[in-house]
């Protein structure tokens, strides 16, 4: 008969998890690390990551009497479409390609726990995080032999690459441990180098507040005038340091089909983004992590988006979008139509000057009519 660990591990494996192991429940390797992380700031607006600091460090304080910890991971990566006739259009980070990972992931831990109650027989006691809960854990994956932590902070398994989405279960149950992966990153330093805003400051260091993926998702006001052309067409997320890694070259794709990806999502239209109503938002990202951005986040980054794109035929809907019920995508449209430039943009925004009423927005429009003024030459 084999082992409960094993029975476990079997049918995490048929649910679809694509990795399973376990880890001690007891300080992780990293721990001694977050403090001066959250020291320096790296944290961003991310306040809730100094909630439960202590917490964080070792798991047994989140779950008294805790043991073990399971830890699953799936492959998310989204089939690859030819890329879209259609222009211009953005880019979404794989990830929120499909359905929230939070709901499909907690899914197969429920249904992983009630495995467990029913083969111990127990009321096992347990809690499931999937992204939200006070734990490391990418440091309880690495711990429980799913990977290493890459110097680009994901976790990284040979065969699957760094596609991966974890969850785990913390339980009071005697399991087997599995041993940690050691480090395959080498002398490779191909993600720092590769990063558009150098938020790898250092191996295994990231600074969220130069991070993509931080300030098109987490940043809820303006985004700094400093990091809008490094969004380039990214208009939630970045995947650019898990495109150079190597170990990504041979990465499958997913089998889950939750993960493949919406229509809107594989080559997003831009302009068409940009019209989107409160309702059409609401409609187009229910169950997607998109959602996180809210409407007003989202149509920031892809009004920056299509400044990036030195289209002029893109005026015309960045000019209606002055209009936007949000003053933050008001702002950022303003930017964008400075940044193209033209007698067009200038008299819209000269006109906007002189009905806007929000002060940041109004500070958005003065610098782009200033820009454009200082223009050698229009489109
Ligand atoms: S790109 Fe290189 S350094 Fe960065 S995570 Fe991948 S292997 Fe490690």
């Amino acid at each position: 008969m084999p082992s409960l660990t094993d029975r476990v591990k079997s049918f995490a494996l048929t649910i679809g998890f694509d990795l399973v192991g376990v880890a001690p429940a007891t300080p992780t390797p990293y721990a001694f690390a977050y403090p001066s992380w959250l020291e320096k700031g790296y944290a961003g607006e991310m306040s809730y990551l100094a909630r439960n600091a202590e917490k964080r460090q070792d798991p047994r304080l989140v779950l008294p009497g805790a043991r073990s910890i399971i830890v699953g991971a799936v492959n998310y990566r989204p089939p690859e479409t030819p890329p879209s006739a259609k222009s211009p259009t953005g880019v979404v980070a794989r990830y929120a390609h499909g359905t929230d990972y939070h709901n499909v992931l907690h899914e197969k831990l429920d249904r992983l726990l009630a495995f467990i109650r029913t083969e111990t027989g127990q009321l096992v006691n347990a809690k499931i995080y999937v992204d939200t809960g006070p734990i490391l854990e990418r440091d309880l994956a690495t711990r429980a032999g799913l990977g290493w932590y890459g110097k680009h902070t994901n976790l990284i398994h040979k065969r699957l690459g760094s596609w991966l989405l974890i969850g785990e279960i913390l339980t009071d149950l005697t399991l087997e441990y599995d041993r940690p992966t050691t480090d395959h990153c080498g002398t490779c330093t191909r993600c720092l180098q590769a990063c558009p805003t150098q938020a790898i400051v250092a191996p295994y260091q990231v600074d969220a507040r130069r991070c993509l993926s931080y300030l098109t998702i987490e940043l809820k006001d303006a985004i700094p005038e400093a990091y809008r052309d490094a969004l380039g067409d990214r208009i939630f997320g970045c995947d650019d340091c898990q495109d150079v890694c190597p170990w990504n070259r041979r990465a499958p794709e997913t089998d889950e089909p939750a993960f493949f990806s919406r229509s809107w999502t594989q080559t997003p239209d831009l302009v068409e983004l940009l019209r989107w109503s409160p309702e059409t938002f609401r409609e187009k990202t229910k169950g997607s992590p998109v959602k996180r951005a809210k409407r007003r986040g989202l149509l920031r980054n892809v009004a920056v988006a299509l400044g990036n794109t030195g289209d002029p035929t893109v005026v015309p809907p960045l000019i209606t979008a002055l209009s936007d019920e949000e003053p933050l995508v008001r702002g950022h449209a303003a930017w964008a139509l400075g940044k193209l430039g033209g007698d067009t943009a200038r008299e819209a925004l000269r006109k906007a000057q002189t009905e806007e009423t929000d002060p940041q927005t109004l500070r958005e429009i003065d610098r782009a009519i200033e820009k454009i003024e200082k223009m050698p030459c229009s489109i």
